[in-house]
């Protein structure tokens, strides 16, 4: 598969360019090697794709859900045919090991798009009865959304963004993180193949202002962001401006908390996957991971040992296990915080090397404290902090001391105890003995710092519809007058 695409943009169902906007080189980031060249979009492209947008989602609401459906499961259908190929330009996008993309990114999009055409028809509102009178409610699409995606997972965060807007009737204008600017231009491309009229789906690429004019534009009803929290604060008051819906998905530090009493191979193996899956760059990573003081010399034994047989190389080649990060400056900002650890007084266990370019070994700090920047901060990178804990009331008391609240696991045999726990952790996505697993039919998305609204599961229509309540009366008005 070619990495160069037809043009940058994809508006009113077709390709296209404006060179006049400013170039955008993508990197592989495994080589550095320059892949394909776009441009941002100018504002005339903008205004090309909210147009467009604007203009197609009255006709498509006005579809019956399962008309809307049945494209969508098309669509999911030619993901899933395609799937190598895309997966492939997935790795050369992100640089992540291709046996990752193979089962996660574009499987999990599949995923949602057949989800959500399946849930579209059953969709419905209520009836309130009111003595003579009655209410109904209707659950009505909120018109243009905009999403804007992050670089880790950005064909999945296209789907998960674009599959509840179209199938509940909205149209959707994307702008991708201007890292990985090639997946959604696929998803585009193939919903249009699958019969989705013009404009309800548009790509637009470019940095952060090409997403800023995007999410104050009069048109736009909604924004789904999946980003940082400090470009999440700025997103959310330019909605704020407007009134706008918003769904954000931003970062986290989350907690994962393994008891004396936790099967050791399935906990360390929850953590490796919790820190080192796509090199480390997953926004709910267990980057906390609280050992209690029976297991903890066996816990580090068999991390060390598994973490050392960890295979770095060539994304495209599939024995290979941790690609690079994404980019220079995200391996620098790494490779800071593993600096800064060990002067903190972190004690490294392995890793902590730069090993070429973009590639950092995956890292374990043991004897982390919850004042060290380690603990505080997310690190976006293969680096896991090992924290010790005595008590159950101590672990969930520290678990919660931070301003994120993405997700948080447990690793326990006692069921009451991993409820408990969990009850009393604040976090929007939570694990019992398992971690990060992240199915379509559940709801995913963060409390406190982390974030608002839900993607997936039922919770996400409440996101991508607003109920209009209508009260009929059945008899003559009584008026006092
Ligand atoms: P950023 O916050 O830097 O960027 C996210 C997106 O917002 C990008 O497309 C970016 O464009 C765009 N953007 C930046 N500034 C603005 C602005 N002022 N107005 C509108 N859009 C803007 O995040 P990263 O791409 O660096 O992704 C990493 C972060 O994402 C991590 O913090 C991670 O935790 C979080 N994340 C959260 C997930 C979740 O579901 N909760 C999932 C995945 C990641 P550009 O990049 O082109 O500048």
């Amino acid at each position: 598969m070619r990495a160069q695409p037809i043009a940058s943009h994809f508006v009113n169902g077709a390709y296209l360019e404006d060179a006049a906007g400013a170039p955008l080189e993508v990197l592989y980031p495994a080589t550095g090697e320059v892949i394909a060249l776009l441009h941002e979009a100018t504002p005339a492209v903008i205004e090309a794709a909210l147009a467009a947008a604007s203009a197609a989602q009255g006709a498509w609401a006005a579809l019956r859900p399962v008309e809307r459906a049945r494209i969508l499961r098309r669509a999911a259908d030619l993901i899933r045919e395609r799937n190598p190929d895309l997966a492939q330009l997935e790795t050369l996008d992100t640089g992540k090991p291709i046996q990752e993309t193979l089962v996660a990114d574009w499987p999990s999009g599949a995923d949602a798009i057949e989800f959500f055409a399946g849930l579209a028809p059953s969709v419905t509102g209520e009836t309130i009865p009111l003595g003579r009178d009655f209410a109904y409610t209707l659950r009505e699409p909120l018109g243009v959304c905009v999403g804007i995606g992050a670089w880790n997972y950005p064909s999945q965060i296209a789907c998960w963004k674009a599959a509840p807007a179209l199938a509940l009737g909205n149209a959707m204008v994307f702008k991708p993180s201007e890292l990985t600017p090639l997946g959604a231009l696929q998803l585009a491309e193939i919903l249009a193949e699958a019969g989705l009229p013009p404009g309800l789906f548009n790509v637009v690429q470019g940095r952060g202002a090409v997403g800023a004019s995007l999410v104050s534009d009069g048109r736009v009803a909604k924004v789904s962001l999946t980003g940082s929290v400090p470009t999440g604060r700025k997103v959310y008051a330019m909605a704020a401006e407007g009134v706008r819906h918003v769904t954000m998905e931003l970062g986290g530090k989350s907690p994962l908390i393994i008891f004396d009493d936790a099967d050791l191979e399935s906990a360390v193996g929850a953590a490796m996957l919790a820190n080192f899956y796509s090199a480390g760059q997953v926004c709910s990573n267990g980057t906390r991971v609280f050992v209690q003081a029976g297991i903890k010399a066996r816990f580090l034994d068999r991390l060390a040992a598994r973490t050392a047989a960890i295979r770095l190389g060539d994304p495209l080649d599939v024995d290979t296990q941790m690609g690079p990060l994404i980019s220079g400056l995200q391996a620098d900002k790494v490779m800071g915080y593993v600096t800064r650890a060990v002067a903190e007084g972190a004690r490294l266990v392995c890793g902590g090397t730069r090993t070429q370019g973009n590639f950092v070994a995956p890292t374990v700090f043991a004897d982390v404290t919850d004042a060290m920047e380690l603990a505080r901060e997310e690190v976006f990178g293969p680096v896991m902090a090992v924290l010790d804990f005595s008590t159950e009331n101590e672990v969930v008391t520290r678990a919660n001391a931070t301003q994120f609240g993405l997700a948080a696991g447990v690793f326990t045999a006692d069921l009451t105890r991993a409820h408990r726990v969990i009850a009393a952790l604040q976090a929007g996505t939570c694990w019992i003995n398992a971690y990060n697993l992240t199915p379509v039919e559940m709801p995913f998305g963060g409390s406190k710092l982390s974030g608002v609204g839900r993607e997936n599961g039922h919770a996400a229509v409440a996101h991508y519809t607003q109920i209009k309540s209508v009260y009929v009366g059945m008899g003559p008005v009584d008026a006092p007058y």
